[in-house]
């Protein structure tokens, strides 16, 4: 094990409502051991009324303000209450075509704005089988730092999502994902090696309340980005119990 502070995150993707807010917020308990996020929907961010875990948005504009209709900015997600943003989950850069420079100018300016972004990297399948996943993730991970330099490593936490593996009930193997998550922290070092050391790399892809225990047991997987589980107050508490 290390000395870094287990990390949960719940993206709840395009689903929630008042009333499931209101379970979290009254049902979801904190844990001293681990650092809990609820990425909701960002209608929902400012409807959270306590404070036993943290608020993450799941995507935010590169732009301050202005001619951005449909966007939502930094200041306002700031407002409403979040530490965090989701940037570059692959829902994202598959569906509405962001580009590793796209979410690198994200990431900068998430960090300007004073927010923890939570970086997603992670390959799709024919990448997988191919056998180029290190190429894929370090491109991935080279935009970010060719864009924001060094500092980013120590200002954000980063999440591994195989794309094969999300929403899929296909979780990788914790020796799969440990395989990863060694790598991106080497990655890492070569831009700040402390800083490397200490940042949170989260699995994420079809994590759940029976197989998060394993996967994070693993030295370099510091907990998950949870999709399908995190809708569910007693699976997610079970997760964040499982980082602990
Ligand atoms: C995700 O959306 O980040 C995710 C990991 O989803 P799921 O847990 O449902 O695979």
């Amino acid at each position: 094990s290390s000395q870094r502070k287990p990390f949960v995150a719940g993206n709840w993707k395009m689903n929630g409502s008042d009333e499931l807010v209101e379970a979290f917020s009254s049902k979801l308990a904190s844990n001293q051991a681990v650092d809990i996020v609820i990425c909701p929907p960002a209608v929902y961010l400012s409807k959270f009324s306590q404070a036993a875990f943290a608020i993450g948005a799941q995507n935010v504009s590169e732009f301050a303000s202005g001619a951005h209709t449909g966007e939502v900015s930094l200041s306002m997600i700031a407002e409403a209450g979040c530490k965090y943003v989701i940037l570059g989950h692959s829902e994202r850069r598959e569906a509405y075509y962001e580009s590793n420079e796209v979410v690198a100018r994200k990431v900068k300016a998430a960090i300007a704005a004073g927010l923890t972004p939570i970086l997603c990297i992670g390959e799709p399948l024919e990448v997988r089988e191919s056998g180029q996943v290190f190429d894929f993730v370090k491109a991935q991970l080279d935009a970010v730092a060719h864009e924001c330099g060094a500092h980013y490593v120590k200002n954000s936490v980063i999440a591994y999502e195989p794309i094969w593996a999300i929403g899929t009930g296909k979780t990788a193997s914790p020796e799969q994902a440990q395989e990863v998550h060694a790598f991106i922290r080497k990655e890492l070092a070569a831009l700040d090696v402390s800083a490397a050391a200490s940042v949170r790399i989260l699995y994420g892809g079809s994590v759940n309340a029976a197989n998060a225990k394993e996967l994070f047991a693993k030295i370099d997987i510091d907990g998950g980005l949870i999709g399908g589980a995190s809708l569910k107050v007693e699976d997610f508490t079970t997760i964040c119990q499982a980082a602990s």
